[in-house]
């Protein structure tokens, strides 16, 4: 059946290859983003491969643009059935320096250097926002279409990072905890009006946000790509495509009577323990 499936953060990375594989489907694919351009340009070669999309500007921290956005959508192609909240990142103000506090490094005077006590709280309040209020907003806007209908389901974007937190990122790493454990709240508080929700906990991919901290110029890894290569069993990063078939199941009625998971696609990292 032919849904309106509404993505968040859709001009990114991970998200557009998601809603080009939803499009392929059959489906009305809303794809919304700060990023205007990036949102037109991804529901532009969707529409050019035969598909059917709208790129809409929508801040998901903000109320009004939501439900501007949903207007907009609903006016284009109904009610929507399916939301995926995509959008989301990291923000150096909320990230430490070095992965273990050192005695030396209390005394370390380079500029930008940061340990733990010198943690913004306006960076961590920003990742925060990003990733838990802009995953919540958007659910209170959109799932008002699909309270009691059929077929109505949401797809959080989590992290590896939600099941042991990696080092570096406490604000990513909390914020991320926090969609998991939204996701299986509102998995049961959506239970009895139709609408299941779960989440991808992608592990790492190699995107133009974390490129210059997993690779160096000339495409070799740094120490912390390495490291990240070493503890995943399967040996390499995930490409976009890999989150492909998860997203189908989870949107679709193969899943129909699942709500409330999280599931990792991240080649074991998360299942290894690096013994
Ligand atoms: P990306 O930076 O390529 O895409 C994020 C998109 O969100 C961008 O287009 C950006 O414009 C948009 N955005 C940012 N703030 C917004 C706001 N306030 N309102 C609306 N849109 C906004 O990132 P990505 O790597 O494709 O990540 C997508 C999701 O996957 C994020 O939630 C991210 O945290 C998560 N994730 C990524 C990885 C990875 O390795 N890349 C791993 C695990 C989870």
């Amino acid at each position: 059946m032919k849904k309106t499936i509404v993505i968040t953060g859709a001009g990114g990375v991970l998200c557009s290859t998601m809603a080009e594989a939803l499009a392929k489907e059959g489906h009305n694919i809303a794809l919304l983003d700060l990023n205007k351009e990036a949102a037109i340009a991804v529901a532009d070669k969707i529409n050019e491969n035969g598909g059917s999309a709208i790129g809409v500007k929508a801040n998901v921290l903000e109320k009004d643009s939501l439900v501007q956005a949903k207007e907009e959508v609903n006016n284009a192609f109904g009610k929507c059935d399916i939301l995926v909240n995509g959008a989301g990142g990291n923000h150096p103000l909320g990230t430490t320096s070095n992965p273990f506090l050192q005695l030396e490094d209390l005394v370390r005077k380079e500029e930008g250097f940061k340990t733990f006590f010198d943690l913004d709280p306006q960076g961590i309040q920003f990742v925060f926002n990003l990733n838990f209020i802009g995953t919540l907003l958007p659910t209170q806007i959109f799932a008002q279409d699909m309270v009691g209908r059929e077929g109505c389901s949401i797809l959080n974007v989590s992290s590896m990072n939600a099941f042991t937190p990696l080092t570096k990122i406490p604000a990513y790493s909390g914020a991320k905890a926090a969609v998991s454990n939204f996701t299986q709240w509102l998995a049961v508080h959506f239970s009895k009006v139709n609408i299941r929700v779960n989440a991808l906990a992608p592990g790492f991919f190699l995107t133009e946000q974390n490129r210059t901290l997993l690779t160096n110029s000339d495409g070799s890894l740094t120490p912390r790509g390495n490291q990240i290569i070493d503890q995943t069993p399967m040996g390499k990063f995930g490409e976009p495509e890999d989150l492909i078939g998860t997203t189908l199941w989870l949107c679709g009625e193969g899943s129909s009577f699942v709500t409330g998971v999280v599931v990792p696609i991240d080649g074991g990292f998360s299942a290894y323990s690096g013994v």
